[in-house]
């Protein structure tokens, strides 16, 4: 992965892009604040949504063979993925099994996650991305920067050019629904054409082994009933034990995402139904790091999330960037905490320094991730993965040196002498050798004539 400040410093230098940005994550971030104004016990509804997960996590592997059962009895089949390529080959083999050359799917990061697109493509089958914004970054070979609106940095008049050369040659309008309206015919026929639809997942219920799908504009619903073979890729840490615990994350959710009470289109669905929607359902469970993030007691929490892109909206830092800094389907704060622990921290160490720590991002998680707790955890373990010998070896110094104080006030009386040549005007402004980093950047106080040890000693004997 590039770097965040080198990615970063490319896209700061995009003025279009910032104002897109500032456009969209204002609006967003209004409409959001007035719904949970609305609700007096919003509060208590994050608390529930908070509980549920840490219990989720606590008891995933219970809750996992409980969902498989119920998958299972409903006449759904379940797939095991330990990572990226086994979940890809899963889906390849159903849509392979069927002999379709082209899928229709539903809007998913978690698809996205594995690269499933490029994987169907190498196995020569086509996956059609049906939401408005997903298609139209798969028509110009672009990528998603916001996790609920993917296309964020694209205006409407590049919307239209870019339509203009792909699948409605000679329209002219930039008129969102005339846009729409294109989208729509262009897609109308591939949804009645479909043999295999591919999905994400918001949830998946263990007691009952139901999958949601929440969305905006119904593509989600075409993809998920009008295919006779139904395939979703689930992430595992998406569970939730309950059918009833619905009722909390589906007012946490819309509310935080796209500023809605509902969502317009809230589909479920469980194994498969007489004369009802697909014939065959597959459900994919995706490890793909996962198990490795359940570890960390403290990173963990990542897994609460929900995906609504809350703390996406009020970050000062994503506001400036925008999501391809992150180098990653998950951008923003949520991205800055949960890629280096999927990845490993070798793979993204700038990512947890991709924040102002404001905790903005805290304050608006509808499942309450202390997300700047997280990411100071994982800026001392990037540190601790790439200190060198030397360094290693200084700190573990000093932390014995700080450990007695004896041996502080040696070290102290050590630094009185050896600073002499340093100070001057009461700083120290300029250090030699590898300590010249330190001073290049700030001022150092020198050590002080007399320790509080001393001074305490000599006045209160
Ligand atoms: S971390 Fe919280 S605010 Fe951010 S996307 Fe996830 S659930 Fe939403």
């Amino acid at each position: 992965m590039t770097s965040f400040p080198e990615a970063a410093r490319v896209e700061l230098a995009n003025v279009q892009l910032r104002t897109n940005l500032r456009n969209a994550t204002d609006t967003i971030r209004a409409k959001r604040a007035k719904v949970v104004d609305e609700l007096p016990d919003w509060e208590e509804l994050r608390d529930a949504g908070k509980a549920i997960k840490t219990d989720v996590l606590a008891h995933l592997d219970e809750y996992l063979l409980q969902f498989e059962s119920a998958v299972e009895a409903a006449g759904g089949h379940v797939h095991w993925a330990r990572d990226a390529a086994e979940a890809n080959a899963a889906v390849a083999t159903v849509a392979r099994a069927h002999g379709v050359d082209e899928v229709v799917k539903v809007k998913s990061l978690t698809t996205d996650e594995i690269g499933l697109n490029a994987a169907l493509a190498e196995a020569g089958i086509h996956a059609l991305e049906t939401d408005f914004a997903e298609l139209i970054l798969q028509l110009d070979g672009d990528w998603s920067s916001h996790i609920l609106v993917p296309a964020i940095h694209r205006n409407r008049s590049e919307i239209r050019d870019l339509f203009a050369r792909t699948i409605a040659p000679g329209i002219e309008s930039d008129d969102p629904r005339d846009l729409a309206e294109a989208a729509r015919v262009y897609l109308r026929e591939r949804f009645l054409a479909a043999r295999v639809g591919v999905s994400g997942a918001n949830f998946g219920i263990a007691e009952t082994g139901t999958v949601c799908v929440v969305e905006s504009e119904g593509n989600g619903r075409m993809c998920t009933t009008l295919p006779p073979v139904l395939v979703t890729v689930l992430g595992i840490e998406k569970l939730l034990p309950r059918f009833s615990d619905l009722e909390v994350f589906l007012q946490l959710l819309p509310r935080s995402a796209t500023g809605e009470r509902m969502n317009p289109y809230t589909s479920l669905w469980t194994g498969v139904s007489d004369g009802d929607g697909p014939e065959e359902f597959h459900v994919v469970l995706l490890d793909n790091g996962r198990t490795r993030v359940l570890r960390d007691e403290v990173g963990r929490q990542a897994l609460h999330c929900i995906r609504c892109s809350a703390c996406l909206n009020v970050c000062p830092v994503y506001s400036r960037t925008g999501g391809h800094a992150y180098g990653s389907v998950y951008p923003g704060p949520i991205g800055a905490i949960l890629v280096p622990q999927l990845l490993g921290i070798e793979n993204a160490a700038s990512l947890p320094f991709a924040s102002s720590l404001c905790g903005a991002c805290y304050e608006v998680c509808p499942v309450k991730i202390d997300i700047p707790k997280v990411l100071l955890h994982l800026r001392a373990k990037a540190v601790e993965a790439k200190a060198s010998a030397t360094e290693r070896t200084s700190m573990r110094t000093v932390a014995w040196l700080f450990g007695g104080p004896r041996r502080l006030a040696a070290a102290q009386r050590l630094g009185r002498a050896g600073q002499r040549p340093f100070v001057r005007g009461g700083v120290i402004r300029r250090l030699p050798g590898p300590l010249a980093k330190w001073t290049g950047t700030r001022d150092l106080k020198p050590v002080a004539a007399e320790s509080f040890r001393s001074w305490w000693r000599r006045e209160r004997r």
